[in-house]
């Protein structure tokens, strides 16, 4: 397959099996949660998230969202507790979001899907390095945070006024001292299971925990969001919208919670 992978018609998810097989696995990522057949857990620990807002470095458009990266080289950002033994430092954020809506998360929860969701990604540190983590099937930590449109949230303005600098796909801009707890609701009561990566490629290396309580963002953070382009500045403008992955098969995987 030469064209790169995408959410278009002709590169979309439903295409990525074919470059990218695992697409088919045992461990896919999202999911549906079914509340319901969700298991309480008690003996999942509380989630102790610690970021330390130097650790930014960057912004940058790769074409399928935007990743805010941060230095991962000490232990300053870091996700412990819930269900995961050891410590995860955080490499990056990014978000997926609908082009409208109703539309844009990619785990939904008894089927309703949310606006967008935000991805702090982490890596288990008995690694070493990322590149290493995802290799394996604790390699990697993802909070998942739910956001739906709502009243504004003032710990994402920094970042949507950071978008006009990296509207293209290949753009970077410095973005430093930026603390993500902003980002994050009050409760941090989540469900947890094992999948993958939600982009190719799609690697089975990912402890789930998304967050129970979503946080609103306004209208017109989200409308800023998608202004950005899937595409570099010599290629027609597109409205970078609907970057998220539908959910994919169970397949016999439980999924615990953290509260009753
Ligand atoms: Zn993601």
């Amino acid at each position: 397959m030469s064209r790169h992978w995408g959410y278009g018609k002709d590169n979309g998810p439903s295409t990525w099996h074919e470059t990218f097989p695992i697409a088919n696995g045992q461990r896919q990522s999202p999911i549906d949660i079914q509340t319901k057949s969700a298991r309480y857990d008690s003996s999942l620990k509380p989630l102790s998230i610690t970021y330390e807002p130097s650790t930014a470095k960057n912004i940058v458009n790769n074409g399928h969202s935007f990743n805010v990266e941060f230095d991962d080289s000490a232990d300053k950002c870091v996700l412990k507790g819930g269900p995961l033994e050891g410590t995860y430092r955080l490499i990056q954020f990014h978000i997926h979001w609908g082009s409208r809506e109703g539309q844009g998360s990619e785990h939904s929860v008894d089927s309703v899907k949310y606006d967008a969701e935000l991805h702090l990604v982490h890596w288990n540190t008995k690694y070493g390095k990322f590149a290493e983590a995802v290799k394996h099937p604790d390699g990697l930590a993802v909070l998942g945070v739910f956001l739906k449109v709502g009243s504004a949230c003032p710990g994402i303005q920094k970042v949507v006024d950071a978008l006009g600098s990296i509207k293209h796909k290949g753009k970077q801009a410095a973005f430093t001292n930026f603390d993500p707890t902003g980002l994050l609701p009050a409760c941090h009561d989540f469900w947890t299971y094992l999948g993958s990566l939600t982009t190719p490629p799609l690697l089975e290396c990912v402890i789930w925990i998304v967050l129970k309580q979503p946080v609103t963002v306004s209208k017109e953070q989200i409308d800023k969001i998608r202004s950005l382009s899937f595409y570099d500045e010599n290629e027609p403008l597109c409205p970078m919208v609907d970057n998220w992955r539908p959910c994919q098969p169970q397949k016999g995987r439980e999924v615990r919670v953290s509260f009753q």
